[in-house]
């Protein structure tokens, strides 16, 4: 994967609560109010309001782009080797092709989503989350939040390293997002709560079409004007093919020593999820990721 060396990163929808320079002031899940403001919020969340909003008096912990913005400037002639800086190119790319195709293609209206960097924990419109869960996305406040420490998990403990590896995470969590807009996010909740019994199996339908959008992605990355992406290899597509692999749920099963028992996946196997993000990269179109009428 190339990037754009010349090109600006843009850091409005980014924002860096990691720990150490500009991260949590008082303690791991720092939030405005302090203990009672997380209560408010959990409760609020669970009630299904957008607890994080625009109101920055209720924002979760402190976050600062000026480091990432130092880090990531263009006079920084190594600044694709940092992870943070790779990832905010991805997710300019990843906005520009959905803000763009993407979203005409689906017929939906596109607004941006915001990437979140934490360390640790950190509490969403979703309820509070460690860095123990991965990578997700958050409806409720149409956040991505990653610890870039996972990406260390991926490559040691998942086998699957790569910088485009780390590529396809984040635009499968940007795929959730987009599920978030056309409203099929909304209809698997929905089909969850009629068809309890089926659960899991609607999990891994949104699941796969997540991954199918990365696919999609990666087919259209470095094909904008404004694109951050320059070239995709197809090193590149096996690496994510790879990653997809990895964290599929017998894979996972196997890694932690226990038995594989598809009745309680909800992401889907390593090969369903090496397929669907493959019908995405063959296609580069989203209208072809109807993973529940295949399901
Ligand atoms: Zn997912």
């Amino acid at each position: 994967m190339d990037f754009d060396d010349d090109a600006n990163l843009d850091l409005s929808q980014v924002e860096d609560a990691r720990g150490g320079g500009g991260g949590f002031g008082g303690g791991p899940i720092a939030i405005g109010g302090g203990a009672l403001g997380l209560i408010v919020t959990v409760v609020l969340a669970l009630l299904g309001y957008n607890t994080l909003g625009n109101d920055s008096s209720s924002s979760p912990a402190p976050s600062s782009t000026a480091g990432l913005a130092q880090t990531c400037a263009t006079s920084n002639a190594q600044r694709f080797d940092h992870v943070e800086c790779r990832q905010v190119a991805v997710f300019d790319d990843l906005r520009d092709y959905w803000g763009t195709q993407g979203t005409q293609a689906l017929g939906a209206q596109y607004t941006d989503p915001k990437l979140r960097f934490f360390t640790q924990a950190v509490n969403t419109a979703c309820g509070q989350a460690s860095s123990a869960v991965g990578p997700f996305y958050c409806p409720g406040d149409q956040r991505i939040y990653i610890d870039l420490g996972f990406y260390d998990e991926l490559a040691q403990r998942f086998g699957a390293p790569g910088e485009f590896a780390q590529a396809y995470v984040l635009a499968h969590e940007f795929g959730h997002h987009i599920q978030y807009l056309t409203g099929f996010e909304g209809e698997i909740r929905k089909l969850q709560q009629q068809n309890p019994s089926k659960e899991n199996q609607y999990s891994i339908a949104l699941e796969l079409q997540a991954d199918c959008y990365a696919g999609v992605w990666t087919k259209n990355a470095s094909g904008g004007a404004e694109s951050l992406v320059k070239s995709v290899s197809q090193e590149d597509v096996k690496s994510a093919i790879q990653a997809a692999g990895a964290v599929g749920d017998d894979r996972i099963q196997e890694q932690s020593g226990g038995g594989v028992n598809p009745e309680t996946w909800t992401h889907g196997s390593a090969a369903q999820r090496e397929k669907w993000f493959t019908t995405g990269q063959s296609s580069g179109d989203p209208k072809s990721c109807n993973t529940l009428n295949a399901a």
